[in-house]
């Protein structure tokens, strides 16, 4: 099934959360065929929790660490998540990646844990601008997958993958479809050669300024199985025509 996934970051409190999913749940009523996932920031994860518990709309975070509890300030832990019944979790996002140093390394970790947690990790990989105008988008992506999945080889099936261009985030400059159609190929087939059994079981979103102008067009591209949507998903009306344009 196609997956649609909001990515708030660091948006929306737990009170306008509460409003946001009063006008949102609605709008979406009914609708089948698509999986929707809303990943809020954490201290909106209870209330959100709580108004979902009867929808089918999936409950995600942005982020989580790697060991079960201990002395890491700051830090979250899958069990921490599941009790607020997140079923997945975004790991590597670009913002982890360049503005926090999230390596390869601990992306890895974090993947390894989600498995081990029963929590479907979306593995977030993506080249910056100056090395797609090197020529390298391929050889960066397919670097990111293959450390991220380092010893994870034969769970390819268990966890998504969004494909999201550095210099497309929140710029309003986003990837022509052709041109996400191309690295999802790609990343498909890569995956098909990490795991030959499952490897076309992995989902492969697109992220980078999607919007509800042009997310049909990137639904309609024969290796976009669903979008993570970060600006364009903070208003409920917004989300709810980019999940129903296809
Ligand atoms: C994102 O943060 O994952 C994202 C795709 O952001 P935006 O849609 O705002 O470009």
């Amino acid at each position: 099934m196609k997956l649609i996934s909001a990515n708030w970051k660091m948006n929306l409190t737990p009170s306008q959360t509460k409003e946001y999913l009063q006008k949102f749940l609605p709008l979406i009523y009914g609708l089948e065929g698509r999986e929707v996932l809303i990943c809020p920031p954490f201290p909106s994860l209870c209330v959100a929790s709580e108004m979902l518990k009867d929808s089918s709309i999936k409950l995600g975070a942005q982020n989580c660490h790697h060991d079960k509890k201990g002395a890491y300030t700051g830090e979250v832990s899958l069990d921490m998540l599941k009790e607020l019944g997140i079923s997945y979790v975004i790991v590597g996002h670009s913002e982890r990646r360049w503005i926090f140093g999230e390596s390869d390394e601990f992306v890895n970790k974090k993947i390894t844990a989600c498995l081990k947690a029963s929590v479907r990790p979306i593995l977030c990989v993506g080249e910056r601008l100056e090395e797609r105008e090197a020529g390298l988008t391929f050889k960066v992506v397919e670097t990111q997958i293959r450390l991220a999945l380092s010893g994870l080889e034969e769970f390819t099936d268990s966890l998504d993958i969004a494909y999201e261009p550095v210099w497309a985030i929140g710029t309003g400059n986003p990837a022509t479809p052709e041109d996400a159609q191309v690295v999802h190929a790609y990343i498909k087939d890569l995956l098909c050669h990490i795991n030959p059994k499952h490897g076309g079981k992995t989902r492969v979103l697109y992220g980078g300024s999607v919007n509800p102008r042009n997310s049909g067009d990137y639904m309609r591209m024969k290796d976009v199985d669903g979008l993570l949507v970060g600006g364009a998903s903070l208003e409920p009306e917004s989300f709810a025509q980019i999940i129903k344009s296809f």
